[in-house]
């Protein structure tokens, strides 16, 4: 048992039922309990499509154990194919009829329906939602499209044509898999180089069966294309690449390898790119985002290729990455070792917000789980991976991939930020009534920050009267030294990457408030710690006061706050 609040992926039915949904002329019949029908709402609510998926399900109920429920599984079979007429069915369990163990493959197949019916092993209490989907395409084009016995006129490697390939991995609530697709073919149309099916997003099972007939393929998302890339390389000799073109730098390489491997020339495309990305990172504009510090979380494709981006192409600096895929573990953890740091391997979002705290990043680039674990942290946060609520799901055009995709991704990771001027004058003005240190950015509107600190300062507190903390007017703090202030910026700035590799200063509270520690701060380094501007004072505080408990040191007077600088500082 795992006690479980929230998931990163559904159970391997739901894999199923994306691609199912994604294709057209499929059905599938999936021996469930009644209630399964919510996951109708994944594809009719949140990514609004208009129409139900193509699923049938048995929907048995609690007083059906009792009878014969492979005869309900056989019924649901033949009335689905009746009213649906689809050129091939998939049929399998959900986890609780996993353990009826009814077999749904050999009841369909007894019925002898007069389309290819396949049947789907799923192990619902081991793998997940994008196993589900990985399998089920392979599973359907293993049977859709088997290995010749001999090579079939017209399909050996010489007869291909070798500008056309197929594009493999998209499905139905994919993240931003829809606007990815619009991208790469125009990627593709520019090169040259023909598309014979897409799959399984827009596909039938026809066009499965057609699949040998182009030269080679296209790898978008490993997570669910890479298997069948991989057997179709095996039983038809059909190479594959597998570069998501995420970023500018891998949507190059993406279009060398697909012009090398079609013959064509990347050149037009690779001259004039179409990217805004590279100038508007260069611009001057952009010199304060430099080492800001980014921790990155999702599916393992768009992890590694956003942890790229933010570092090689943005000038951020990765201080955490991580997938919940374990099954792309190495990928991930390569990548993480480039960034000179350890991968986070995790399914449970509490270790996921542990690893947070203790980063202490600038931005959280992540799932909709690291959305909210951002905003009880006072983090500013994008969303970069499934799974995702609606919004993420836009009706704008929104890819991830290729030049235009690379322009979307910038404007998504610099908006959570606060502006450079504004950033400036905050440190400089922090008692301004509007531009005060706990104002949120003013381009994203409302104040995310919960009741401002000077409030918080003036309120009676215990603590502060225990070691008799005069409250001060903020009128004082405004004669502090700006430069000095930078100094103390920029040298805790560079002190947390140990500290996030063990671990220590987990346990830190949103902003500048202060967690649990064993240690009161004296009224004279409370005011210095102010002095330090709001987006790197929570990390000051935490390594301060991580210094402190290590020492044993029960009061963090100025002397204590410059011995922690100089000790993370070396
Ligand atoms: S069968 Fe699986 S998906 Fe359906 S309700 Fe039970 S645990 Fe959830």
């Amino acid at each position: 048992m795992q006690l479980t609040l929230w998931t990163y992926e559904g159970p391997p039915h739901i894999g199923a039922m994306r691609v199912a949904t994604a294709m057209r002329g499929l059905h599938y019949v999936l021996h469930a309990p009644q209630g399964d029908t919510y996951a109708d709402l994944l594809f009719t609510m949140i990514e609004r499509r208009d129409a139900r998926p193509p699923v049938t399900y048995t929907t048995f109920r609690a007083e059906d154990l009792g009878r014969d429920t492979a005869e309900l599984f056989k019924q649901a079979c033949a009335e689905a194919y009746a009213r649906f007429r689809p050129q091939a069915m998939i049929v399998g369990a959900s986890c609780t009829a996993e353990l009826i163990q009814d077999d749904p493959g050999g009841l369909a197949r007894a019925l002898g329906l007069p389309v290819p019916v396949i049947p789907l092993e799923l192990p619902a209490y081991q793998k997940k939602e994008n196993w589900g989907a990985s399998e089920t395409f392979y599973r359907l084009v293993r049977a859709l499209a088997p290995a010749p016995v001999a090579p079939a006129p017209g399909t050996s490697q010489g007869a291909r044509d070798p500008r056309l390939c197929n594009i493999l991995g998209p499905t139905a609530l994919g993240f931003r898999h829809r606007d990815d697709l619009v991208e790469v073919r125009r990627l593709l149309a520019r090169l040259g180089v023909g598309v014979n099916v897409v799959a399984p997003l827009g596909a039938s099972p026809a066009d499965l069966a057609r699949l040998p007939e182009a030269a080679f393929n296209l790898v978008l998302y490993p997570e669910t294309g890479r298997a069948a890339a991989q057997y179709l390389e095996t039983a038809h000799g059909q190479p594959f690449v597998e570069i998501p073109p995420i970023g500018v730098g891998a949507t190059r390489r993406f279009v060398e390898a697909v012009a090398e491997r079609a013959g064509v020339a990347a050149g037009p495309v690779l001259d004039d790119p179409g990217s805004r990305l590279p100038w508007y990172a260069r611009s001057v504009d952009s010199t304060y985002l430099t080492g800001k510090r980014v921790f990155v979380f999702g599916d393992a494709t768009h992890a590694v290729a956003l942890a790229r981006l933010a570092a090689r192409e943005i000038g951020f600096r990765v201080v955490g990455l991580g997938t919940y895929e374990r099954g792309f573990a190495r990928e991930v953890r390569a990548e993480a070792a480039l960034h000179g740091i350890e991968a986070l391997v995790a399914d449970d979002y509490l270790e996921v917000e542990a690893a947070i705290q203790a980063a202490s990043p600038d931005l959280v680039l992540g799932t909709q789980m690291e959305r909210h674990v951002a905003k009880r942290l006072g983090l500013p946060c994008a969303v970069i991976s499934a799974p995702a609520h609606v919004q993420d799901y836009p009706a704008r055009h929104a890819p991830l991939m290729g030049f235009e995709g690379a322009n979307v991704l910038f404007d998504t990771l610099v908006h959570p930020l606060m502006m450079g001027l504004e950033e400036h004058l905050l440190g400089l003005f922090r008692e301004d009534r509007e531009f005060h240190a706990e104002a949120a950015p003013s381009h994203l509107g409302a104040s995310t920050v919960p009741p401002s600190m000077q409030d918080e300062a003036r309120a009676p507190s215990p603590d502060r009267e225990r070691v008799g903390v005069r409250v001060e007017n903020a009128q004082d703090e405004a004669a502090t030294d700006p430069l000095h202030r930078r100094d103390l910026s920029v040298e805790f700035s560079s002190l947390t990457p140990a500290l996030s590799r063990t671990g220590e200063g987990a346990g830190r509270g949103p902003g500048d408030r202060p967690a649990a520690t064993t240690a009161i701060w004296a009224p004279d380094a409370e005011r210095e710690l102010k002095k330090i501007p709001f987006f790197v004072r929570s990390r000051a505080r935490t390594n301060t006061e991580t210094f402190a408990r290590e020492r044993s040191i029960p009061l963090i007077t100025l002397e204590t706050l410059y011995d922690a600088k100089a000790h993370f500082g070396r």
